[in-house]
C-alpha cells in the first residue's frame, strides 16, 4: 500500500491574487476533464473523491442530502478559489471559461 495521493496545489497562482492552496488533481469519472479539487471536506459540496482511482464525480442532490454531515463532499476548487475568481469570477456573461488558456 502506497500513501500516494494525486495531492498538487492550485495553478491560478501566478495573477494578481496568488494561490498555493493545496487540491487533489483529479479526473472526472466519466470525462476524464482533470478539476483541482479542495483536500477539505464540505458540508455544501457537490463533490465525491475516489482517491485510490484519483477521479471524482458530481454527486446529485438528493443523495447530497443523505452525506451531509459525513465529511464525504468537496468542491470544486474552481468555485472557491481567490485567484480564479479574479480572473473569471467579475466577467458577466455565464460562458464557461473552462477551455481557456492563457499563456
Ligand atoms: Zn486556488
Amino acid at each position: 500500500m502506497s500513501g500516494d495521493k494525486p495531492l498538487g496545489s492550485c495553478r491560478w497562482g501566478t495573477g494578481a491574487v496568488p494561490c498555493r492552496a493545496h487540491v487533489f488533481w483529479l479526473k472526472h469519472e466519466r470525462t476524464g476533464k482533470t478539476a483541482p479539487i479542495d483536500v477539505e471536506p464540505t458540508d455544501r459540496g457537490n463533490i465525491e473523491v475516489n482517491l485510490e482511482a484519483g477521479t471524482y464525480r458530481i454527486v446529485p442532490e438528493p443523495e447530497r442530502a443523505e452525506r451531509r454531515g459525513s465529511d464525504s463532499l468537496f468542491m470544486n476548487h474552481w468555485v472557491t478559489c481567490p485567484a480564479a475568481q479574479s480572473a473569471y469570477g467579475a466577467r458577466p456573461s455565464r460562458q464557461r471559461a473552462a477551455s481557456a488558456h492563457d499563456g
